[in-house]
């Protein structure tokens, strides 16, 4: 009788102990796999640019997009890349290169390229450097850091071509914060010039200083390189009405209305620095913005 009590209690204390074990297991086995799903914060990533840890440790928090809008500039790409990669590892940024790849057949259009570069990369990256594909930094102290105001990097008196106090091309960093406040770039600059233009006024408009660097002695012949190719002819053609139209202050659009379809992704590496490619093709108004396309046949029509 009393053995048999022994052994009924016995059971059960095997049978808590077990379950209780169990238990514990579980909860150690789902804490690890949380644990890990959290930490690799860069699988998603990974997937979609094919981002790759840089070779350094990087102590910045936050993260850069490079948006380089981007056509047949395969030369300025090869040398782009790899450099610019370089230049900001030894600043320790966290940061990937995206080459914004315009694919229709309309007049090259720098500004909307760059409000879809934002688009895509805005739930990763917490700031921008729209950068032309042939200005090279030379000078290793021009920070690519965070910008709490837009940073104008490419100065009027450190650019090697354009001196205007009002220039703000070629390579302008500026948080995601402030370029929603604007509502990007306009859309309306098909073919080359007066994008960055109206850019700095949407900026002013919105209270927003635009700041430089300083201390910086080496002139605007030794703090960039412009690789520009000498037969790179800028297409500043002008048709129908854009001249009139492209003077002005652009109210209406931005990054809330561009148009267009993204043909795909392609990950590369060009001496070992990753980039990743996105196939833009725009897609024009043409009642609009009937200059997008400035061919003889078109332009005729008037
Ligand atoms: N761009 C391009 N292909 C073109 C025109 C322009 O890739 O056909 C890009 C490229 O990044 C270039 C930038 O737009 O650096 C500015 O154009 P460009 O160099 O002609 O202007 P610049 O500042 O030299 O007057
Ligand atoms: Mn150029």
């Amino acid at each position: 009788m009393v053995r048999a009590k022994y052994v009924r209690f016995s059971f059960t204390g095997y049978l808590v102990v077990l379950i209780s074990v169990m238990f514990i297991i579980t909860v150690i086995l789902s804490f690890k796999l949380l644990t890990i799903d959290q930490c690799n914060c860069l699988v998603p990533d990974i997937v979609k640019y094919g981002i790759r840890p840089t070779t350094k440790l990087i102590s910045s928090k936050h993260r850069l997009a490079v948006l380089v809008p981007y056509r047949e500039r395969f030369e300025e790409l090869l040398e782009f890349v790899p450099y610019i990669h370089n230049f900001l590892n030894n600043q320790q940024i966290s940061y990937n290169i995206f080459i914004l790849n315009q694919v229709d057949a309309y007049r090259f259009n720098r500004a909307s390229l760059i409000n879809i570069g934002f688009l895509h990369t805005k739930h990763d990256f917490d700031y921008i450097a729209m950068h032309d594909v042939d200005l090279l930094p030379l000078n290793s102290n021009l920070s690519y850091a965070y910008p709490k105001q837009p940073f104008h990097l490419a100065a009027p008196d450190l650019h090697p071509k354009y001196h205007y106090s009002k220039f703000i091309g070629g390579i302008l960093l500026i948080n995601r914060e402030h370029f929603e406040i604007v509502n990007g770039l306009s859309n309306r600059y098909w073919g080359w010039g007066l994008e960055d233009d109206e850019f700095y006024v949407r900026l002013k408009d919105a209270h927003l200083n635009v700041t430089r660097p300083e201390n910086i002695s080496t002139g605007v012949n030794n703090t960039f390189r412009h690789i520009h190719g000498k037969d790179r002819k800028r297409d500043t053609t002008k048709c129908f009405n854009q001249r009139e139209v492209t003077r002005k202050r652009d109210r209406q659009t931005g990054l809330h209305d561009v148009r267009y379809n993204i043909l795909g992704y392609k990950n590369l590496e060009i001496n070992g620095a990753p980039a990743t490619i996105i196939n833009i093709q725009l897609i024009c108004n043409h009642t609009a913005t009937p200059w997008c396309d400035c061919s003889p046949q078109k332009s005729a029509k008037v």
